[in-house]
C-alpha cells in the first residue's frame, strides 16, 4: 500500500534521507522510530507529496505520489508534528472546510462529518468553537481532518507528543479502530513505547538510513534464534527444577530463584509444549509458563547503534 523506492533527500552536502527501501503492505500500523534528526519528518512529508525527493520514488496505493499529486491525495491523509488549527472555526466547521477542500460531494459532507467526529470522539465538542479544545482533543480533530476524505493511508508525524497518558491511549485505540476499518496506518516517534504494543511493523532509521523495517514479529524471530521462556511454580525448591530444565539439551542460560526461573530455548514451539507437559507430568506445580516476546524498545536496543547526525 506504501512504497518507498531508493528515496533520498539531500539538503547541500547533508543527506537527510539515504536511498530507503520501505514496503507497507495494506492493514499494518507501522511504526518509524528514530532520534532527533534521523530522517522520519523528511521520509513522511516526502512520502504524502509535500517534499520533493532528490532521488527515488514513492507509490500510494500504486499511484506515484510526485507524478500523478492529486489522484495521489485522494489516497493520503497527513497530519504533521506540528499543525495548526483555526481556532475560530467550529469543530465541524473545520471538517466542512477540508471535506470541501479534498472535493468530497456536497451531498455527503454532513454525514461524512457527524460519521469521523463520532469515530474520534469528539461529539459533545461539535459546535464548540476549536480555541475551547484541549491538546489531546486537537489531536483527535487533526486526524479526523486527516480521515475525512476516506484515504487508504494515513500518515502521522510524532502524533502523541505532548499527549498526557489518556489522551495517548485513546489515540492508539483511534488508530486501531481505523486500521480495522482497512487504513494502512504509517507513525513516527522517536519514543518508543509510544509505539509498543500496537505496531504490528517497524521500521528503524538512524542517520537517514533504515536499519531495519518489516513485521514485528519476524524481526523478533531473526534477531533471536533461540527464545527466551519464563515460568514460576508452587512447591518445589528451584534446585529441583533446575535438575529437570539442565536435563533439556535445548535449555541453555538457565537462571532461577526461590519459584521462578527464565530460560534460554533452542528448540521448536513443539519442543516447548513437550518441555512444559514433561514437567508438569513430573508433578511441578505450573503457575506460569511461556516465551518472553520482544519489545519494540529491546528490538531497538539490539538493532541501534545509536547514530545520530
Ligand atoms: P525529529 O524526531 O527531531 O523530528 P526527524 O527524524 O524527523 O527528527 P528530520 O526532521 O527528517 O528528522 O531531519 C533529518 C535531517 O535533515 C536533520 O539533520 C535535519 O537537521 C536535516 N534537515 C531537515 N530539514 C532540513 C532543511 N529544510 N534544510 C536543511 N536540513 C534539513
Amino acid at each position: 500500500m506504501i512504497r518507498l523506492e531508493k528515496l533520498r533527500k539531500e539538503y547541500d552536502d547533508l543527506v537527510a534521507v539515504d536511498d530507503i527501501d520501505v514496503a507497507i503492505p495494506e492493514g499494518e500500523i507501522y511504526g518509524l522510530i528514530g532520534p532527533n534528526g534521523a530522517g522520519k519528518t523528511t521520509t513522511i512529508r516526502m512520502a504524502c507529496g509535500l517534499l520533493e525527493p532528490t532521488g527515488g520514488k514513492v507509490s500510494i496505493a500504486g499511484v506515484d505520489v510526485h507524478q500523478q499529486p492529486e489522484r495521489a491525495q485522494e489516497n493520503v491523509g497527513y497530519l504533521s508534528d506540528f499543525f495548526s488549527v483555526y481556532e475560530d472555526l467550529k469543530v465541524w466547521e473545520y471538517l466542512d472546510y477540508f471535506a470541501h477542500a479534498y472535493r468530497m460531494p456536497a451531498s455527503d459532507i454532513p454525514a461524512r462529518i457527524d460519521e469521523v467526529i463520532q469515530q474520534v470522539g469528539l461529539e459533545v465538542k461539535r459546535d464548540v468553537l476549536i480555541k475551547g479544545l484541549s491538546r489531546g482533543m486537537k489531536q483527535r480533530l487533526g486526524i479526523a481532518r486527516a480521515v475525512i476524505h476516506r484515504p487508504k493511508v494515513l500518515l502521522l508525524d510524532e502524533p502523541a507528543s505532548g499527549l498526557d497518558p489518556k489522551a495517548r491511549y485513546d489515540l492508539r485505540t483511534l488508530l486501531q479502530s481505523l486500521r480495522d476499518q482497512g487504513t494502512t496506518v504509517l507513525i513516527s516517534s522517536h519514543i518508543l513505547t509510544e509505539l509498543e504494543g500496537f505496531c504490528t511493523s517497524i521500521g528503524l532509521m538512524e542517520t537517514g538510513r533504515m536499519v531495519r523495517s518489516g513485521r514485528i514479529d519476524e524481526i523478533s524471530s531473526a534477531e533471536s534464534q533461540l527464545r527466551v521462556v519464563r515460568l514460576s511454580w508452587l512447591g518445589d525448591s528451584a534446585a529441583a527444577i533446575e535438575t529437570r530444565l539442565h536435563a533439556n539439551p535445548k535449555v541453555s542460560g538457565l537462571m532461577a530463584k526461590e519459584r521462578e526461573a527464565v530460560f534460554r530455548f533452542g528448540g521448536s514451539e513443539d519442543e516447548l509444549a513437550s518441555l512444559l507437559k514433561e514437567l508438569v507430568q513430573g508433578g511441578v506445580r505450573m503457575v506460569s509458563f511461556g516465551e518472553v516476546k520482544q519489545t519494540v524498545e529491546d528490538l531497538y536496543l539490539k538493532l541501534s547503534k545509536n547514530e545520530v547526525m
